[in-house]
């Protein structure tokens, strides 16, 4: 069974793929150039050695046709690339490569995929919480308010709307194109949205300052006590998920046939708030919130049955990874 995994240099695919290749599916990893593709083979040099790795290169995801090779003869699509990162300086830089993305995969799989049977798009908790905080969301939820608010203020947008806006959208349109071409297609789609995904990488980092968005921030937050303007014992973040979770939920909807056609929230933990991570960093059990958003996953239980690593083992695993490094 072969996988193709887009975005495959980036902190969530490198370990679904590490996954993937453990349970002995032959995986396909799309990148965006050849260089970009050199840490991921050295890393699974032995699957590839075997022909169970290959790599192929789809360019800028903006354009449609970037994935239409890409997708012969697989059985089965992961697609997680997106853009990831806070400094979006017009919504559009955002919300065309995300809807581009996911458009253009599920039309080349539409045309070319041969083989395909089921689509796995990596959406977010972005997509389903707008920022006014509500206790319980669910899977019936969708962050209107991001789309608007981009809308409204163009370029003046905060960079989390640009980004939530961006991964809405997305999701959106990919529903509706499966909708409409429900007599075309030969596949099921099936979305996961995590929250704020943290853990050690696998991926190439080779400095805190290259680490992806979402591990990033909680470097900040736990080594430079900085927050981004918000109060790290009040303000409410929504979820969070340790990255071996999130990718583990992937291959999970990958193989559960309930999985097909349903949006599902993953989320080890809501709401949280930054001095959590602090505090787990230092040993300290983090404090139980009576405010802020709580991600319903009851859907996930039903047809994925995660058990999540706790905020304990997430936060010593980052930091064995940075010691390692010799970062702190
Ligand atoms: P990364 O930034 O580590 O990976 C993103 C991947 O997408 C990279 O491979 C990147 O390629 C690719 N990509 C982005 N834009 C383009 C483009 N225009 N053309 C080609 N490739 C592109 O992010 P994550 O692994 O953290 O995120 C993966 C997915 O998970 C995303 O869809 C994200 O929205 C979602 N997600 C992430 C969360 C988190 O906290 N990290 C939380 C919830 C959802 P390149 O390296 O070449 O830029």
């Amino acid at each position: 069974t072969t996988i193709l995994v887009s975005g495959a240099n980036g902190f969530l695919a490198t370990w679904i793929i590490d996954i993937l290749l453990k349970r002995g599916y032959t995986v396909r990893a799309a990148v965006r150039t050849e260089a970009k593709g050199q840490h991921l083979m050295n890393q699974f040099k032995s699957y590839e050695e075997r022909g169970k790795i290959e790599l192929i290169t789809v360019g800028d995801i903006v354009s449609e046709t970037a994935f239409d090779i890409a997708v012969k003869n697989v059985d089965g699509i992961i697609h997680t690339a997106s853009p990831v990162h806070l400094g979006g300086g017009e919504p559009n830089e955002m919300i065309v490569p995300a809807v581009s993305g996911t458009l253009g995969i599920l039309k080349s799989a539409m045309k070319y995929g041969n083989a395909v049977k089921r689509i796995i798009i990596t959406s977010s908790c972005a997509a389903v919480k707008e920022s006014v905080i509500r206790p319980n969301l669910d899977e019936n939820d969708w962050n209107e308010l991001s789309i608007l608010e981009c809308e409204r203020k163009g370029k003046n947008a905060h960079p989390l709307d640009m980004y939530s806006a961006s991964k809405t959208i997305a999701e959106k349109r990919a529903w509706q194109f499966v909708e409409e071409h429900r007599s075309e297609i030969k596949w099921d789609l099936v979305v996961i949205t995590p929250p704020w995904i943290f853990g050690p990488p696998l991926h190439e980092v080779t400095s805190p300052e290259t680490l992806n968005s979402s591990n990033m921030y909680w470097y900040k937050a736990v080594f430079e006590e900085n927050y981004f303007g918000q109060n790290p014992e009040t303000d409410p973040m929504h979820g969070w998920i340790d990255i071996r979770d999130a990718a583990e939920a992937h291959a999970r909807a990958l193989e559960t046939a309930a999985a097909g056609g349903e949006r599902i929230i993953v989320c080890a933990g809501s709401p949280y708030v930054w001095q959590d991570l602090r505090d787990a960093s230092k040993g300290i059990q983090p404090k139980v919130h009576s405010v802020g958003t709580i991600f319903n996953t009851a859907k996930e239980h039903r047809i994925l049955g995660l058990e999540y690593r706790s905020m304990k083992v997430m936060t010593d695993d980052i930091l064995a990874y940075v010691a390692k490094r010799g970062w702190q």
